[in-house]
């Protein structure tokens, strides 16, 4: 995959090699992309037989109210969202945008898209963040405020993914600051991966502590454990 992403003209599907016009993947890559289950728990899209609230959200609800995901996090989108992420493929960020934008059409709109912030120090070092940029496609096609500065990242984490799964509600206490004003406010996380889930959870806490009515998490892939 790494010798394909690097040798592939851009206008040459990322995956098959396809000619794909300006877009990074062709249609028929795009169609065969891992759509979840249609049945997912309302709170965290984990798959459920029938649709019904998961276990663990209802043992320990988290502190956002729906979350809403285009794909399941394995091949290729396991390959293509780092690839976008960490700037070999910026190109990537317009189809994994086009892809939330559909899993999201029926939601209810929010008042704000707040995208999840990075450190500045991981901004500076990658130069760009994911997040913001998948954000900014949804404000703009949806024709949604985006407050990309209404909260900071106060506190450095390592990667959530260098953690184990249990360790990383703990790593993430205490990394956001509410800078604005979100009282009584609807507001939509916009994501990349959601796998614990614990920096959205967390920013979410963050935020209802802060007076936010409402916080549904906004993700291109969930990870299914
Ligand atoms: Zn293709
Ligand atoms: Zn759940």
């Amino acid at each position: 995959m790494r010798a394909l992403l690097d040798h592939l003209m851009p206008q040459s599907c990322l995956l098959c090699g396809a000619h794909s016009q300006a877009n990074p993947l062709c249609p028929p890559c795009t169609a065969e992309l891992p759509a979840l289950p249609e049945r997912r728990c309302t709170i965290c899209a984990i798959p459920t037989p029938t649709g019904a609230i998961c276990g663990d959200c209802l043992k320990t609800p988290p502190a956002f109210d729906a979350s809403l995901a285009a794909w399941e996090y394995r091949w290729p989108i396991d390959r293509l969202v780092p690839a976008f992420k960490y700037g070999e493929q910026l190109t990537l960020g317009a189809a994994l945008a086009q892809g939330l934008a559909h899993a999201i059409a029926g939601a209810d709109r929010p008042d704000i898209l707040l995208p999840m912030p990075l450190h500045p120090k991981r901004q500076r070092e990658r130069g760009f963040n994911q997040s913001l940029e998948l954000a900014k496609y949804l404000a703009k096609t949806l024709n949604l405020p985006l407050a990309d500065q209404m909260v900071q990242r106060v506190k450095l984490t390592p990667p959530q993914a260098s953690l184990p799964l249990d360790a990383r509600h703990n790593a993430i206490k205490g990394a956001f600051e509410v800078a604005g004003d979100v009282k009584d406010r609807h507001i939509a996380l916009v994501d990349d991966v959601m796998t614990s889930g614990a920096s959205l959870n967390e920013l979410a806490k963050t935020l209802k502590r802060a007076g936010a009515a409402r916080v549904d998490c906004w993700v291109a892939a969930r990870a299914l454990r």
